[in-house]
């Protein structure tokens, strides 16, 4: 039986490397105390790569099986760039996408997480267009049940994506809306300038995002440490507790109700042996299982 989501806080996982073959990201994951994971459906900095053959599906359906992982999602490569001017680049970008959205179908993927994409200095109204456009481009071409999930960015550089109403923007204006969703990222939302550091920072956070965005549409968050500071731009990831954000920031969300059930995933640095991956998973599921059970619900209902 898989385990399901754990009904009194969120569950706990981490970015896994396919090398080797899909099947293996699925043995990592276990091996290392993850209740779900993400992964690449390719190396993600190519363009494309070879279809998905036959044996490597049927590996990863047993993987799935044995490993009882309660979800996966699928991280999209960082080539892609769907707010791009340069038309061969914005059309191998979609092309890329397409293709990566057709693995995740045969991988029953529910979700790839996007970074919405860089608008390279024409400015973010024009870049968040060419978003639209593209997604329109993508969907009218993929009918697969996989929906493509926003992720919050840094705001590094030109990125799009660095704030509530960036996304909100394109959730609301999409012809699509119902095959999108977000994915948080602790450390993009802390460079992009939310504060996080305590318990009172992620309720204004939580509040002023379901000013704009209904929480529903969040899946995913991706819990990360941040090597940088508060509003620095700079999209470094860091060990949780390690970097500007710390320890509290993490336990406060954790104790949150709204992220009860959401499942977060770790992309930083693994350390040797990956160390790091399962000592912070470990200690995650240590500060949610000694908090107290609510009282007043029947056990295994979330
Ligand atoms: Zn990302
Ligand atoms: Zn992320």
């Amino acid at each position: 039986m898989p385990p399901a989501f754990s009904p009194t806080g969120p569950s706990f996982g981490a970015h896994v490397s396919i090398a080797g073959g899909h099947h293996r990201a699925l043995e990592r994951a276990t091996a290392l105390g993850c209740e779900h994971a993400q992964v690449f459906t390719k190396n993600n900095l190519q363009w494309f790569a070879r279809p998905l053959d036959e044996a490597g599906v049927a590996a990863w359906g047993e993987a799935r099986e044995c490993t009882g992982l309660a979800a996966v999602f699928a991280h999209a490569g960082y080539l892609i760039n769907l707010a791009g001017e340069d038309p061969e680049n914005l059309d191998r970008s979609r092309r890329s996408l397409l293709d990566e959205l057709e693995r995740c179908r045969r991988l029953g993927l529910p979700f790839i997480v996007l970074h919405p994409g860089s608008h390279r200095g024409r400015g973010a109204e024009a870049g968040l267009e060419q978003v639209l456009a593209s997604l329109d481009w993508i969907f009218a071409r993929f009918d697969g049940a996989t929906r493509i999930a926003l992720e919050f960015t840094a705001g590094q550089g030109d990125a799009l994506g660095r704030s509530i109403e960036e996304i909100a923007w394109l959730l609301d204006h999409s012809a699509h809306r119902d095959r999108l969703a977000v994915c948080l990222d602790t450390c993009h939302l802390f460079a992009a300038g939310y504060d996080l550091r305590t318990a009172a920072d992620v309720d204004r956070f939580v509040r002023g995002f379901r000013r704009q965005i209904p929480w529903e549409n969040v899946v995913c968050l991706h819990a990360n440490d941040s090597k940088g500071d508060l509003g620095s731009r700079i999209d470094r990831h860091e060990v949780l507790g390690r970097g500007r954000l710390g320890g509290p920031c993490f336990e406060a969300i954790i104790a949150h109700p709204a992220f009860r059930g959401l499942p977060f995933c770790l992309e930083t640095p693994k350390g040797k042996d990956n160390i790091n991956d399962r000592t912070t998973l470990a200690a995650l599921k240590a500060i949610r299982d000694q908090r107290p059970e609510r009282k007043d619900r029947p056990p295994g209902r979330g």
